[in-house]
């Protein structure tokens, strides 16, 4: 333990305040302190966040802070923290600023030589990826793909060939057509996580190639619905792209048993496949 006062005393400080993407509990004790100490929090909805502030018995006035006003309401609050007010922005749920509004003013307030104070908490991007089973070590978070389709199939042939996870915010809505676009772009042998309803009682957390997990969710209509986040697996040259998925099953059984190279030969013969791309799958992804 380091610091046990909440707010920085005489340091005019705007704080970046995560809030829950579902599960009220996941909310910090250092998120309540903040909201609870500052003069003034910046809130998407303020009706929205007043409901949230109400649960934890949080009586801190609000102020409206969307995507149509940011721009300009930004240097109002600049200014209001300059003459010694502290803030806190808080978006609808997760962290602000990750396809929520807040840029222009944490911008702003750095231009200004504001200090800004970020608090760590919940954020979709980052649970979906802690159990998605996807590499971690690189990703990428692409935002929400764009609506029309034209420009989703130009979205994901720009993301195709990355060997990073990407990352996608999607919304219930739009989840089967761009599934269906990510087929045609990506291959069905592509290995695509699904995270939906994360911290809420209905979590599903679905991995499988593409062209299954098109099959798997079809299967139940309940599976489009709510909020979702979708990670596709990096490319890679000799991968599941050009290797069938039950190829790569037994490979990864095999393997378990016998010597990579003996387990590429046997899977090889049994799938009329080149054993060096196995063996090189093989160390790659073993
Ligand atoms: N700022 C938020 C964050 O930190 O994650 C994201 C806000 S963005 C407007 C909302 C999108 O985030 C949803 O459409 C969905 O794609 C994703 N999302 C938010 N909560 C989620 C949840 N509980 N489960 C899955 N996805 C979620």
């Amino acid at each position: 333990m380091t610091d046990s006062k909440t707010l920085s005393a005489n340091i005019p400080t705007l704080y970046i305040v995560p809030t829950p993407i579902g599960n009220l509990s996941d909310i910090t004790q250092r998120a309540i302190e903040v909201l609870t100490e500052v003069d003034l929090i910046a809130a998407e909805d303020t009706r929205h966040t007043g409901k949230l502030l109400s649960y934890f018995n949080i009586h801190t006035k609000t102020f409206a802070l969307h995507d149509h006003n940011e721009q300009q309401k930004a240097q109002v609050l600049v200014e209001k923290i300059l003459q010694g007010h502290s803030i806190a922005l808080v978006s609808d749920a997760g962290t602000p600023l990750i396809s929520d509004p807040g840029y222009h003013l944490v911008h702003q307030c750095r231009q200004a030589g504001v200090r800004v104070v970020p608090l760590p908490g919940a954020c979709a991007v980052i649970t979906a990826l802690s159990a998605s089973g996807l590499p971690s070590d690189r990703f990428c978070f692409e935002g929400f793909l764009p609506a029309k389709s034209k420009a989703r199939v130009d979205k994901l042939n720009s993301i195709a060939k990355h060997s990073h996870t990407s990352i996608f915010y999607e919304s219930t809505h739009r989840i089967l057509d761009s599934l269906q676009d990510m087929l045609h772009v990506l291959g069905s042998e592509r290995e695509v996580v699904l995270a939906r309803e994360l911290t809420k009682t209905f979590e599903t957390i679905q991995g499988l190639p593409l062209g299954e997990l098109i099959e798997w969710v079809k299967l139940d209509q309940n599976r489009t619905k709510g909020e979702m986040v979708v990670l596709v697996h990096g490319y890679r040259e000799t991968s599941q792209n050009e290797i069938p998925a039950e190829a790569i099953r037994l490979l990864t059984l095999l393997a378990k048993e016998l010597p990579l190279k003996k387990a590429a030969a046997i899977t090889a013969e049994m799938h009329n496949l080149k054993k060096n791309a196995l063996y090189k799958w093989g160390l790659e992804s073993l």
